[in-house]
């Protein structure tokens, strides 16, 4: 007697592709929820956008979104119904949002690693315990923990908020002992309104020589592909341009790559991630941060690469395999930053520069508008 029970041909924790014409829920209306749906739209996927923002970037190039606070459980019900997966273009999303989808509809990269990524402590308990190098660290819960973690750690040392930080926000220097009231007064300031008590974290001051990104993805079957390690300048905070390949030595490259494959492994990640790192003065790579999704230090992958790190989110949440990250050129990417983004009649009369504009209405200075990439012949 034939035995007709039908034999999965994938294994149960990798469900069969979402084909071209299934909907992508992307939680977040920025520009990297923008680029991202409009790499869907290339493979033929449609994104649905969930975000606060009218007009908000992402919004603008679909016709598929909800325009709903995050905690708006009956927008988020109706949402996880309207689409296959669902990713995100920011980290913050509410934990409760991330439990609310997940069960309902799959979450990729799943909720285990935004609420990794949500918390500066957890992500460095997580990367000493993978064996990732990161500058030495303490938890801070008050202006005399400060104080007793700077006599521990030595001095300079940056004092910044475990959560919710971002562009340098949330963090104060701290050079000598005395510093550590206003400090915390300052970092506290800027979780008010958060639910719970401030909590910080005290880090080691890097020398460091560079700051360098990783952009990682990993597929739902296990497959890694890196793009190569990129150089990141920073002007008032905020990332100014990014220099493709970063300047370091070769194993250097290297050991970036390395760390980038190991991270992405253990949090078992379905999507993409970028990790930024430093070159520290004695040629040692130390993580800052992690970032579960495409990158602003990754945007020159639209241009410069046979697969952008938005096309490798999208075939990586619906279960495709990822395209290969090997560049074509080598690049230079330059945020347009606030009124900067007037020159755009300027950069458009240069050959060869490929500008990329957010739609967003009004030029705030600090705001990012949008960015140009300058390609060059690979070296
Ligand atoms: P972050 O929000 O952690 O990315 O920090 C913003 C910027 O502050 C980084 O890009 C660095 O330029 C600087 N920074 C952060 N942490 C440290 C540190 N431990 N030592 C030296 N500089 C730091």
């Amino acid at each position: 007697m034939s035995d007709n029970r039908s034999v999965p041909s994938r294994p149960p924790s990798s469900p069969a592709p979402l084909a071209p014409g299934a909907v992508v829920g992307m939680l977040g209306d920025g520009q990297l929820g923008r680029m991202a749906a409009l790499a869907a739209a290339r493979l033929g996927y449609r994104c649905h956008v969930f975000g606060p923002t009218a007009d908000g970037p992402a919004h603008q190039v679909t016709n598929l979104s909800t325009l709903a606070d995050y905690n708006d459980e009956t927008a988020l019900a109706a949402f996880a119904e309207a689409v296959d997966v669902v990713t995100y273009e920011f980290e913050n999303v509410p934990a409760a949002t991330a439990a609310f989808l997940d069960g309902r509809v799959p979450v990729r990269p799943g909720p285990q690693v935004l609420n990794l990524c949500q918390n500066r402590l957890r992500e460095k308990d997580f990367l000493a315990s993978i064996e990732v190098a990161t500058t030495r660290y303490a938890e801070v819960r008050d202006a005399e923990g400060a104080r007793r973690a700077l006599r521990e750690l030595g001095r300079p040392a940056v004092l910044k908020t475990t959560e919710f930080g971002y562009d340098g926000k949330g963090q104060a220097l701290l050079r000598r002992e005395a510093d550590a009231e206003t400090a915390w007064v300052e970092i506290s300031a800027h979780t008010a309104g958060q639910a719970g008590e401030t909590v910080g974290i005290l880090e080691a001051f890097v020398d460091f020589r560079l700051e360098i990104s990783v952009v990682v993805a990993r597929s739902l079957d296990g497959q890694i592909e890196t793009y190569v390690p990129v150089e990141n300048q920073h002007r008032n905070h905020i990332l100014d341009q990014t220099i493709v390949p970063a300047r370091i030595p070769q194993d250097a490259a290297d050991r970036a790559e390395g760390y980038a494959r190991r991270i992405a492994e253990a949090l078992d990640l379905v999507g993409v991630i970028a990790i930024e790192m430093f070159l520290t003065t004695e040629g040692k790579i130390l993580v800052n941060e992690l970032a579960p999704r495409p990158h602003n230090s990754g945007h020159w992958t639209i241009d410069a690469c046979a697969t952008s790190q938005f096309e490798q989110q999208i075939r990586a949440v619906c279960g495709l395999p990822l395209g290969s990250c090997e560049r074509h050129s080598d690049a230079v990417m330059k945020n347009l930053i606030g009124e900067e983004a007037g020159r755009w009649a300027e950069i458009l009369a240069e050959p060869g520069a490929r500008l990329h504009l957010y739609g967003k209405a009004e030029a705030r200075p600090g705001r990012k508008m949008g960015h140009v990439t300058k390609l060059s012949p690979r070296g």
